[in-house]
């Protein structure tokens, strides 16, 4: 049976998300059809805001709807600290925690120079004019560094490339990551 060409185009669509495959993102259509126009468009909508005005965080690279985002913002954290981390999901697992007072870098992806992921694409140029700015007295490397396939090794090597990144490189290994007094 040839399916609606709606149909067909909605599916291909879902296929975006991770892990979702043929079968799935058709389950996910016909839920939504079936039982859930008004989810179904308040969906569409939502997505299509999103994509129109999530931007990345001009200082940090975590995701905000303003320029620089509402933790780079805020007067009360500890801008003396930058946590390196990989994602903005492993941004919001350390805010979730409560425990953390201080500001972030988020790489957006992993050194992968094959993909043509290097330094630049991490966002370690913005990095280090922070770390130049003077006011930052720490950098710590969260603990998807510690070790393991995708652990500090690439920022190790991403440092690595050039003289200019040096001062990243040198740390001492703490309970959850790499701490690098920088002063
Ligand atoms: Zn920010």
């Amino acid at each position: 049976m040839k399916i609606p060409s709606a149909l067909s185009r909605l599916n291909e669509a879902l296929r975006c998300l991770p892990g979702v495959g043929s079968k799935s993102a058709a389950r996910m259509s016909l839920h939504l059809l079936q039982t859930d126009r008004a989810g179904a468009r308040a969906l569409a909508e939502a997505l299509a805001h999103a994509a129109d005005h999530i931007v990345h965080c001009a200082t940090c690279r975590n995701f905000t709807d303003n320029e620089i985002c509402e933790i780079c913002r805020d007067v009360r954290r500890d801008t003396t600290l930058i946590c390196v981390v990989e994602t903005p999901s492993d941004l919001l697992s350390i805010e979730a925690t409560g425990l953390y007072t201080g500001l972030y870098h988020v790489l957006l992806g992993h050194l992968s120079p094959l993909d043509g992921v290097g330094p630049h694409q991490l966002g370690l140029d913005l990095l280090e004019d922070r770390v130049k700015s003077g006011q930052v007295g720490e950098v710590i490397f969260g603990d998807q560094f510690n070790g393991g396939r995708r652990g500090y090794g690439p920022l190790h090597s991403a440092t690595d490339e050039g003289n200019e990144y040096h001062c990243f490189v040198s740390g001492s290994r703490c309970a959850n990551g790499w701490r690098t007094r920088l002063r």
